[in-house]
């Protein structure tokens, strides 16, 4: 802002930039070697039925704790995506999601959770040996594709659909399953839509936020929802907070939902407690999840 003038304002302004470049800096160092000091982790956020009664999946999610202490993905995953660091990070996180799934299933067997997924950037789909570096990482793990979600974001995907479109054909041919993520957020269109090789849509929390007292957002969740089933796909609300917004959903016909409401981003042991504890709920008469089908 040129209106900080004056010899104090613009040295305020300046000292401010040149600690945010500092600590971008710092950050992208930090991330490159990230992997070698060990200082990732995956937490796995319970995925539910719209009855709340049964664990359907998780999504995991990447933290990252350098020595200064710990760093929000939503500050270090822009600055990965633009330095590259992304690139080698996202691979071992969908490593971390090929062992978790193949795991489920030897500890579970056919009441493991259907499905785990996984963020990925538009830049891994830019990786030319994508397809077969994901290959050889399913093959070590002996995990199922069909179990393994990949959520790309709205926007990521249309800023080049043509590039993405053809990876993400790759990857079903596969055997992935595919989620726009944080969906509303972005511009796709209906035609777009139909073309894409998708099986679920997750809807952005900022609608969810609304949906109990906005009718705006209201009408977008509801609009979202009838869509999606229309074209035969499997709906997650994000974000889901408190009962008002989950009556809602239910309604509406949303057919999962993820959110404080039922679980925070746990630790791997609180996950496999958590999966159990779903059983128990499920009674008797628990049977596996039907995701997909
Ligand atoms: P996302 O993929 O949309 O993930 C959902 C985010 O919403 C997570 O934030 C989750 O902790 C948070 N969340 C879930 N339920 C609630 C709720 O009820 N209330 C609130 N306030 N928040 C909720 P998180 O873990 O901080 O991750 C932020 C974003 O960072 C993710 O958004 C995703 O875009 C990105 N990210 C995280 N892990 C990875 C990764 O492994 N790879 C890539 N490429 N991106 C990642
Ligand atoms: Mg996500
Ligand atoms: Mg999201
Ligand atoms: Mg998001």
């Amino acid at each position: 802002e040129v209106k900080e003038q004056g010899r104090d304002g613009w040295h305020f302004f300046n000292a401010g930039l040149e600690e945010k470049v500092r600590k971008k800096l710092s950050i992208s160092n930090g991330l490159r070697l990230a992997i070698e000091r060990r200082e990732l982790s995956v937490r796995f956020q319970p995925i539910v039925d719209a009855l709340g009664t049964r664990i359907v999946g998780a999504e995991m999610l990447l933290r990252w704790h350098p020595a200064e202490g710990p760093i929000s993905p939503a500050v270090f995953i822009p600055i990965a995506e633009m330095t590259g660091s992304i690139v080698p990070i996202g691979a071992w996180v969908f490593a971390q999601a090929c062992q978790a799934e193949a795991e489920w299933r030897r500890r579970w067997g056919e009441r493991a959770p259907a499905y785990i997924s996984v963020n990925v950037s538009a830049r891994q789909l830019n990786e030319k040996n994508l397809l077969d570096e994901v290959k050889d990482t399913i093959a070590t793990h002996a995990s199922d594709p069909a179990r393994i979600l990949l959520e790309i974001t709205e926007t990521a995907l249309m800023a080049d659909i043509d590039t993405n479109l053809r990876m993400l054909r790759g990857l079903a041919d596969l055997g992935f399953r595919v989620a726009i993520d944080d969906f509303g957020t972005g511009y796709s269109s209906l035609a777009q839509l139909t073309k894409l090789p998708v099986n679920v849509l997750k809807i952005d929390k900022a609608f969810i936020d609304g949906i109990a007292h906005r009718p705006e957002s209201r009408a977008v969740v509801k609009a979202v929802i009838g869509l999606g089933r229309a074209l035969g796909l499997k709906m997650i609300a994000e974000g889901v907070e408190n009962p008002a917004q989950l009556l809602e959903l239910r309604n509406f016909g949303c057919d999962f939902v993820q959110g404080y409401l039922f679980y925070r981003p746990l630790e791997k042991n609180q996950f496999i407690d958590a999966v159990e504890q779903s059983f128990e709920t499920g009674g008797q008469h628990y049977e596996p999840p039907l995701f997909f089908l």
